[in-house]
């Protein structure tokens, strides 16, 4: 499997004494989108569609800093946006890296030949390449073709330099089980360090609405990709064997949102990484203010076909931390991809969708015109105003 020994031993010591204390919520990697701006304008994602003024919002150095010291979690995925397009990225990375924390640089690698001398390798650090499947799968999802072979080449020097690389694959309902182990053959080939995969969670502003995978569908990919591959024993895998158990379905868990808390320009986002339902000012109120039971699947529409590791690697940590030895034989075994599935939550009784984004978005907009014209001395002559994008 594709986690190092010493993250393996911090994080098991951490979960460990969390569940010493009792804490009955806590979080295991802070997900930290420190601007939207992208440089690709993928079918699935959408967050490219925020208008200017947002998009030209970052997080400052110290404000990612604070993020980490209010949730303290032991791991940090930064993503975005493309996190390579924010100036203070390198001495962000150096600040998580200072606090003795895990660093997950996700990037589509567009920039990375540019801006890799910007950083150092280190053993708590790695870059994420985006690459959803070989070229035609990849160059589809980010609706541009030779993107692939630019992150493969990405890889390729980073790994030359002697950093630890890592790829984060989504998979869409186009994906096909032979032509994904085929690719993950690939990537071991190429001496890649770990692979994160997860279905696409349909988030509701992504232009294409197609592709995505409902909760049948996934397992049932799932299980064809595994079996090609020992069960998944075959690829350094970065998740947990529990999760791709569960992606399998063979195991069916409520998802644990708090596990993987966001941070982003609106603050931090409740409830989850891939839903934007409100924001809190603090971490501590988004832990204590966020009407959890409202969440996860069987409990609200949105969430019904979601199976993304953001959610629900947390569940299987927890279940692995509660069945060692269950987890144990599955970790042996490799995972099962024939016989029956686990009963699924029933989404009898979830509450409808909400849909209130639009309403985040015109409080964040005249929250930035009050800022600026606040800075200006109440100027709004478009000249008077600062650029707060930081390329
Ligand atoms: S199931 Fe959980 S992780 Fe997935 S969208 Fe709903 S609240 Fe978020």
């Amino acid at each position: 499997m594709g986690i190092p020994m010493l993250q393996a031993a911090r994080i098991g010591s951490y979960i460990f004494r969390q569940h010493l204390s009792g804490r009955k919520r806590y979080p295991l990697v802070l997900m930290l989108e420190p601007l939207f701006r992208c440089n690709l304008a993928c079918a699935g994602c959408g967050k490219i569609d925020y208008p200017s003024e947002i998009l030209n919002q970052r997080l400052s150095y110290d404000e990612c800093m604070e993020a980490i010291d209010e949730c303290g979690a032991p791991v940090v995925s930064i993503a975005g946006g493309e996190p390579l397009l924010h100036k203070e990225m390198p001495k962000i990375v150096e600040g998580y890296l200072a606090k003795k924390k895990f660093v997950i640089l996700c990037t589509n690698a567009l920039l990375l030949e540019k801006k890799i001398d910007d950083y150092k390798p280190h053993p708590a650090f790695t870059w994420s390449i985006h690459l959803d499947g070989n070229e035609a799968m990849h160059d589809k999802s980010v609706c541009q073709t030779g993107v692939y072979d630019k992150a493969v080449a990405a890889i390729k020097l980073a790994k030359s330099k002697g950093f630890r690389v890592s790829i984060n694959c989504t998979l869409f309902n186009d994906a096909d089980p032979q032509q994904t182990a085929d690719f993950f053959d690939d990537m071991k080939a190429i001496g890649l360090d770990g692979i994160t995969v997860s279905p696409g969670y349909a988030y509701e502003r992504a232009p294409d609405q197609q592709h995505f995978l409902n909760r049948t569908k996934t397992k049932e990919l799932f299980r064809g990709i595994l079996a090609r591959g020992k069960g998944g024993k075959k690829w350094p895998f970065s998740q947990s064997t529990m999760f791709l158990n569960f992606l399998a379905g063979n195991e069916a868990y409520a998802c644990t949102p708090w596990g993987n808390p966001t941070r982003t320009v609106f603050g931090w986002q409740k409830p989850c990484y891939l839903l934007g339902e409100g924001y809190a000012k603090t971490f501590r109120e988004l832990m204590d203010d966020t009407e959890w039971d409202k969440y996860g699947v069987g409990n609200y529409e949105k969430c019904a076909d979601c199976m993304v590791h953001s959610g629900f690697e947390a569940s299987a940590v927890k279940h692995t931390v509660q069945n060692p030895l269950k987890a144990a034989m599955v970790f042996l075994r490799g995972v099962r991809t024939e016989g029956p599935m686990a009963p699924d939550i029933s989404i009898e009784n979830q509450r409808p969708a909400q849909f209130v984004f639009s309403g985040h978005v015109e409080k964040k907009l005249v929250e930035i015109r009050r800022t600026k014209s606040a800075k200006h001395g109440g100027s709004t002559k478009p000249g008077a105003q600062a650029t707060i994008a930081a390329e």
